[in-house]
This record gives C-alpha cells, structure tokens and sequence, in this order.
C-alpha cells in the first residue's frame, strides 16, 4: 500500500468536448468542426490539483478495463498519484462525457457514468488501510454514496478527517453523509440545494450546523467564504487573472483547499489557495490539463 496524506474517492471520466455551429435539435446531425479529449471527472481532478500542490495523494475509484481506463491509469501516474486500489471492472466501460460547445460558448453535457456508478463499498474496504492512515479523504457526489460514507466512516474511527464536495448539485443530500463530513465545499447552486437559501452567507449559516468542521461557499469570480464554528465568516476575494476556460475551477479550488488544510490545519490559508488555484485553472483550456503547480498557487495566495 502506498502511503497518502489525501485520499479522494470519486470519479474519473474521459471528457471528449466537440465544438459546434449550433446545438443540434433533436433528430438533427451537426457535424462537428473539431474536438478535444481530456481527462475529467471531478474526483480525478482533485487528485490530480492536489497532487501538484505537493500532498501525497492517491485515488479510490472504478474504471473499466478499456483504453480509455489505461489511459486514466497514466495519466494519474504522470500527476503521482496513487492508484492501487484503482478497480478494473470487467463487465463495465470507463465514465465518459460527451460534451458540446457552440460557437457562443454555450454547452450540453451528457455523462455516462459506466464504471463509476459501480465504486461499490468493497471497493472501499479494499482501501481500509491506507483510508485509516490519511490525513484527509475528500469525495463528491459522482460516486455512490453508500461508498462515500463506509470511507468517511473508516478515516473518522482513525482519527482523521473528511471533505465533502457536494457536486454534482444534489436534489437531496444523505444526512448520514453529512453528519460524517468535517468541510463541505460548495459553490452557489449546490448551496442553494442543499440549504434552500440563495446568498452566500445564509448558505454558510444554515450548512454550518451539521457539519464538523467548516464549510466553503465558492462564489466564482467573485472568491469564496469560509465559515467555521466560533469564528466570524471570513471572505478571500478572487484573484484577478485572464480568463480562458473556467471549466473545472471548482475542482482545482477543492484539490488545493485540501493540500493546503493538511499542512497544518490552517483553514484560513486552504481558503487563498483554493481561490488561487480556482483563478490558475481558469487561465488555460481544459480542466487537470491546466491545472497549476505548488509554486505559482503559493506565490499567488501569499501563504
Ligand atoms: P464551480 O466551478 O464549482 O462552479 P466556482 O465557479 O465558484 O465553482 O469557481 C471556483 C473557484 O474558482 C472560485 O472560488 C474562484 O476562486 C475561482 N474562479 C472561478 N471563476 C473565476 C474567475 N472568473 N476569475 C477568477 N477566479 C475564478
């Protein structure tokens, strides 16, 4: 078993965005005018964010025995990080999304969810042991939550600590999940689901109550808040950069909150790299293909 600080239980997919005229109509066949695969799934990006920011990361997750899964496999060792309790399903494809993108930037996604629908809790007791040595084990909502919480539940008994990513925006959230969830991170929307208010610092309060630790409101170019328990909310504004593609800024926010956290606990400080990181993201096309490394997310976060 190789030993991680972080260890993220979710979903990998291979993302293939074709660019578009115009969103085709039902019935109708568009031709595309070309196309980009890229890794995606957003518990393999936050592996991958939070491997470049340094932290010993490795990946719980269900991928098929197709090329697409060999390809997960190397892209996660080119990112260092951990796969030996990867699973190789047999009888079950590797997630994939099919993504369009029209001339005015608008999209329509569909996700096959395949292999990750199938991370099933034995998958999880595979990983016990490296699960009750991580620091942290950060998951979102691609993956079975069933899985989900048999992990949170491992890394709570030995004493560490859970991070939820309540993504994609869920019609309702499992209360046992919740109440094993140390930081719960959200952006506007899933906020909303989840707590039924729309600004951010009612979010905060109402979410605040059933989790352990604190939670994090991500509010786009607008930055993020931290609210935790017996201290005011805490605002760290956006950084101002040229943005290219802000898809999978949520991702490289949670990757990097979680690499920062486990350095010495210091939410605080998560929070700016988190934003930094969220901004670097959103400089490049793509998603864990743009990502930024340790250096540039610190010298931007000035922590
Ligand atoms: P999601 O991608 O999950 O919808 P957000 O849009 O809130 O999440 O983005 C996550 C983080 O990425 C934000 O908190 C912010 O730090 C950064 N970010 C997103 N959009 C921008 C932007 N236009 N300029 C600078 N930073 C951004």
């Amino acid at each position: 078993m190789t030993p991680a600080a972080i260890v993220v239980v979710g979903s990998y997919n291979l993302d293939v965005s074709v660019q578009v005229e115009h969103l085709p109509a039902p019935g109708e066949t568009c031709l595309g005018l070309g196309r980009l695969e890229s890794p995606g799934g957003k518990g393999a990006n936050q592996a991958i964010q939070a491997a470049r920011c340094g932290a010993p990361t490795a990946m719980i997750a269900a991928i098929g025995q197709d090329a697409a899964g060999d390809e997960a496999l190397a892209v996660w060792a080119r990112a260092g990080v951990a796969t030996d309790h990867v699973a190789r399903l047999a009888d079950c494809g590797t997630g994939f999304a099919v993504i369009l993108v029209d001339k005015g930037g608008e999209n329509s996604i569909v996700v096959d969810s395949a292999a990750n629908a199938r991370l099933e809790p034995a998958h999880i007791e595979a990983g016990a042991a490296q699960l009750a040595s991580a620091k942290l084990v950060v998951a979102q909502l691609e993956t079975p939550v069933v899985s989900t919480v048999r992990a949170f539940e491992i890394v709570r008994a030995a004493g560490g600590a859970t991070l939820l990513n309540a993504a994609p925006a869920p019609e309702a959230i499992d209360a046992a999940l919740l109440a094993l969830t140390d930081f719960l991170i959200v952006n506007e929307l899933e906020g909303q689901a989840l707590s039924g208010h729309a600004n951010a610092a009612a979010i905060g309060e109402a979410l605040l109550g059933r989790v352990g630790k604190g939670v994090v409101v991500t509010l786009g170019s607008e930055g993020a808040m931290l609210f935790q328990h017996d201290r005011p909310p805490h605002r760290q504004a956006s950084f101002k950069v040229d943005v290219v593609d802000t898809t999978g800024a949520g991702d490289a926010f949670t990757g990097a909150f979680a690499a920062r956290w486990i350095v010495d606990g210091d939410a605080v400080a998560a929070l700016a790299w988190g934003v930094a990181a969220g901004a670097l993201a959103c400089t490049a096309r793509g998603a864990a293909a743009s990502y930024a490394e340790e250096a540039r997310i610190a010298a931007l976060a000035g922590v």
